[in-house]
């Protein structure tokens, strides 16, 4: 029996964007996905993508793991393919879908005739699939509302399928699409998150971290590559920059205020992260920042912060609680390894009592009080560029 997975992207999506774009970027990134797990061909037709494996062992649980991840995709499912004949249909039903009926109390069938040329209209389709399916099972309920199973027949151009209920997609927009920005990565729970979010909106994504050892060892740095391998299963490859920021970070102790360390720092993070990122063709930088969550998020922090951008900075958490973030952080399988301990440069030098209402003015009279330009141009030249990529 022939089986291929039928991937379905919402006409919804489509508002707004280039069709034609918005489907190359999507085969390509599911082309991309697939090549390290077996032999598919892929190809679209009426807002459909078609997965075929090219041979009889080919990993189809694995490919639709895969493929849950890849945005863009609303549902999908794994069908069986059938001539376009109304016996071979019936005959096909039961014996593909055994273990799903086995497993339900109640069903309905929904058939779709997308090519109008096939002599039964959708209504009898269903009847009769139906009626086949009663037959074997006889203490299987219909149920038109709620079913637990749907079994679907689609009638399409070149063949029908059969399957049951869809899975859902990862939704949003295919990698790509809607240009592309460098996140902040730190070895918390945020970060990866904001990443994750951004590239659901079909940005594509590099990374930029900062390390400053011997205060955070290389444990710290294995962790965000960890964690940035996690979310490329969704994004696709990340160029991961590793800047180190001990010299910055001492001299930055050695000549300003200790209540002034930490929104400095992030200063500094902001205008090397952004050298970084339009080397990278970025427009923007993302973080993993949230309204009033610590002291250097509070509004006049972010705005401090914000003020050394170049580029503006995207928040998607900012007016999320930490509840909602770990719930996102567990779906997408962070959550782990973002809790296991770590050292972050924001630790190293940590302020006892930062400022958390700090004034533009005062902040750059105290950035004033040491030349950091030559130690920023050391970092972002230092930065050691590692690629991470799915499992
Ligand atoms: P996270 O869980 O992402 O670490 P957080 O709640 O710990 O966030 P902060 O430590 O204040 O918050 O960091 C705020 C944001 O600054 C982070 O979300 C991240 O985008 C960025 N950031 C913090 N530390 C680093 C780092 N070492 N390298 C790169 N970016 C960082
Ligand atoms: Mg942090």
């Amino acid at each position: 029996m022939q089986e291929v997975i039928l991937l379905k992207y919402g006409e919804l999506i489509l508002k707004g964007l280039n069709r034609p774009q918005f489907e190359h970027k999507l085969l390509k990134r599911i082309r991309n996905t697939l090549r390290s797990c077996g032999t598919f061909t892929v190809t679209q037709a009426q807002s459909t993508v078609y997965v075929e494996p090219q041979d009889a062992d080919a990993p189809i649980d694995d490919a639709i793991r895969r493929l849950q991840k890849v945005f863009g995709i609303v549902s999908l499912v794994r069908a069986c393919v059938v001539e376009k004949d109304m016996d071979a249909i019936e005959a096909a039903v039961v014996p593909y879908l055994r273990d799903e009926i086995e497993q339900a109390k109640t069903f309905r069938v929904n058939a779709k005739r997308a090519d109008k040329r096939f002599p039964l209209p959708s209504p009898e389709i269903a009847r009769r699939v139906a009626e086949r399916v009663g037959d074997a099972f006889p203490d299987l309920q219909a149920d038109m509302h709620a079913p637990e199973l749907t079994i679907t027949v689609e009638i399409r151009d070149t063949a029908a399928y059969i399957h049951a209920n869809s899975l859902p997609g990862a939704g949003g927009m295919p990698s790509g699409s809607c240009g592309r920005a460098a996140v902040l990565i730190s070895g918390g729970i945020d970060s990866p998150v904001a990443a994750y979010m951004m590239a659901r909106r079909g940005m594509s994504v590099c990374a930029v971290h900062f390390a400053s050892p011997p205060y955070t060892s290389p444990r710290a740095k294995a962790k965000v590559l960890d964690l940035l391998k996690i979310v490329s299963a969704y994004s696709g490859p990340i160029a991961c920059f590793v800047v180190p920021f001990t010299a910055l970070q001492e001299q930055l102790r050695a000549h300003c205020k200790e209540e002034f360390f930490t929104i400095l720092l992030r200063r500094f993070m902001m205008r090397a992260a952004a050298r970084i990122a339009e080397g990278q063709d970025c427009a923007a930088l993302i973080t993993g920042e949230s309204i009033g969550q610590v002291a250097s998020q509070t509004i006049e922090a972010i705005t401090c912060t914000q003020e050394a951008s170049p580029l503006p900075v995207l928040r998607p958490l900012i007016g999320m609680d930490k509840e909602e973030i770990i719930r996102i952080a567990r779906r997408i399988d962070t959550f782990e390894t973002s809790i296991l301990p770590y050292e972050d440069c924001c630790t190293v030098f940590t302020p006892r009592h930062p400022r958390t209402r700090p004034r533009l003015w005062d902040v750059e009279q105290e950035e004033a009080k040491f030349n950091f330009t030559p130690l920023l141009d050391a970092a972002v030249e230092a930065a050691e560029k590692i690629v991470v990529c799915p499992e």
